[in-house]
């Protein structure tokens, strides 16, 4: 397989075939994300995705599933995209779920009917870049959306029957605004109705801009029990249901999982104990993108 750059998936695609059909992020600005930043965005041709799909249709047989990277796959056009579900489907006929990422502007770029004709032709799971419904935190890290957008983009992907599978960034809202991004994301995420929600934990990089308002003092990190505290206003605030609630990403001090409303009280449980000093958190030194 061609790979350029870096290659970032969601912690569910750990088993799936990633087939590189965009290098980099088409929009790039998010003040915390170091993902693409050296990367200039392109389009792969159809020779180079053809070749990868050649190498996966002899190599990658046992894998049901397909993972389309970079960072903002959804923002190809129309027939770009329908080309490649086509191939897939020709190549490697035992693939049973086609996913990739998509920023809520991306989805917007696409009618109701474009949605719904891409999960004919396979498109099964869109992972959604939220990191926090409160518009004062993603006006800060220059998300360009504001939770009413991301709502917007959220009813069509649910309205097209695709799977939504939606990221959140505790911490994201600094010591100053770390509750309201808990409450005001949770709000946003129970208008969003995902059929997944993941949490992952902000570890400000060097190289983002947010790294350097990190370390010049601008920005501070809420530390260990501020983010178990984020995470139970989150989780104590979500009145979806039969939503898949994940924290067990590496960036995470406490890993936890679980099925919402079902697994609420046992997540909550979790979470009071860590806060209770009852349950070792992942050291420092053990966390990781
Ligand atoms: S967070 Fe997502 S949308 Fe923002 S720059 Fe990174 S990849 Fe692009």
């Amino acid at each position: 397989m061609h790979y350029e750059g870096t290659i970032i998936r969601p912690p569910s695609e750990a088993f799936s075939i990633i087939l590189q059909v965009t290098v980099g992020c088409s929009y790039n600005k998010c003040t915390f994300c170091g993902a693409y930043k050296n990367a200039r965005f392109r389009v792969k041709s159809a020779e180079e995705i053809e070749e990868d799909l050649h190498f996966a249709a002899q190599h990658c047989t046992r894998q049901k599933r397909i993972f389309l990277a970079d960072g903002d796959v959804l923002i190809l056009s129309q027939e770009k995209l329908t080309d490649i579900l086509t191939r897939i489907r020709a190549r490697l006929p035992k693939v049973r779920r086609v996913s990739l990422y998509a920023n809520a502007r991306a989805i917007r770029s696409k009618t109701l009917g474009q949605l719904a004709e891409l999960k004919k032709l396979g498109l099964d799971r869109v992972y959604m870049g939220f990191e926090s419904g409160s518009n004062e935190v993603l006006n800060r890290v220059a998300k360009g959306e504001t939770a009413e957008s991301m709502i917007e983009s959220a009813n069509m992907v649910n309205e097209s029957g695709l799977f939504l599978s939606v990221t959140t960034l505790l911490g994201l809202g600094g010591r100053e605004l770390s509750e309201i991004h808990a409450r005001e994301s949770a709000e946003t995420l129970n208008r969003m109705a995902p059929k997944q929600v993941a949490a992952l934990t902000l570890m400000p990089l060097p190289d983002t801009e947010l790294g350097r308002q990190y370390a010049s003092g601008l920005f501070q990190l809420p530390d260990q029990r501020e983010i178990l505290s984020e995470l139970r206003i989150l989780v104590s605030s979500l009145t979806l249901d039969h939503t898949m609630f994940h924290a067990n990403h590496a960036s995470n001090y406490l890993p936890i999982e679980g099925i919402l409303q079902k697994d609420k009280q046992k997540i909550l449980d979790a979470v009071d104990s860590a806060l209770a000093g009852t349950v070792n958190l992942v050291p420092e030194h053990m966390r990781a993108l």
